[in-house]
């Protein structure tokens, strides 16, 4: 086999491998959350923050409550008991249970507004729950192609970097050399398809001259571009 045509079967394994290796990064970058998967995932977490807010609230007006209701009961044993002979402090006691009446009074109109926000936190909390699940099986659906399409990538990237090595050293050095030079002058591409009389790296033509030469298995160069021609 010519050594022009290992150089184009080179060319062809480059190519391949910068355009998969392009893809790969577009496959990873599109697995990246959404914007609707975010902000549904803020949704839900505001939901349940503002759930156990309502609910730390609920639970710290029903421990006053509690201890409002103990300290009545005491006072009211106390100014029941016949032990309190004294005007003063049977009228300090009656005072005490009417504030904490009122107060009583005050704390669960405060915990009735506190189950009703409760509820509502609920009911927001099963919709965000709900809307993220649906935004969530969807984006994993898509993310499935991706990841096969990944996985697949990967694979041939493989594959033809260990084509490479096994190709490389059947190229003269000094050949290798010049090819890779070229390719990176050339935006990855060396060797060009010679078609007809056309070089198709800058769809120029090609003189006749050349085209014999190139034809004959010889190293010509496009005189537009300056790749390598291999006539396909
Ligand atoms: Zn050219």
């Amino acid at each position: 086999m010519s050594q022009i045509h290992l150089l184009y079967q080179l060319q062809q394994i480059d190519s391949e491998f910068q355009d998969k290796r392009q893809r790969l990064a577009e496959v990873l970058h599109a697995q990246k959350e959404t914007e609707e998967l975010l902000a549904a995932r803020k949704r839900a977490e505001t939901a349940v923050a503002q759930l156990q807010t309502w609910q730390g609230q609920r639970q710290n007006l029903t421990l006053e409550l509690d201890s409002i209701n103990s300290k009545a009961k005491r006072s009211e044993q106390r100014l029941y008991s016949g032990n309190v002979k004294n005007p003063k402090e049977l009228s300090d006691l009656q005072h005490e249970i009417a504030s904490l009446g009122r107060r009583r009074g005050a704390l669960e109109d405060e915990i009735l507004e506190a189950m009703i926000m409760i509820e509502d936190a609920e009911t927001e909390k099963a919709e965000a729950d709900e809307q993220l699940a649906a935004i969530t099986a969807h984006w994993e659906k898509s993310q499935a192609h991706l990841k096969k399409e990944q996985n697949e990538l990967a694979l041939r990237l493989h594959t033809l970097n260990e084509q490479r090595k096994q190709l490389a050293p059947r190229i003269d050095a000094t050949q290798v050399a010049q090819y890779e030079q070229l390719r990176q002058k050339k935006h990855g591409l060396a060797v060009a398809g010679l078609k007809q009389n056309m070089c198709m790296g800058c769809r120029l033509t090609v003189s006749a001259n050349k085209m014999k030469e190139a034809q004959e298995g010889k190293l010509v160069y496009c005189g537009g571009c300056g790749r390598i021609l291999y006539p396909i």
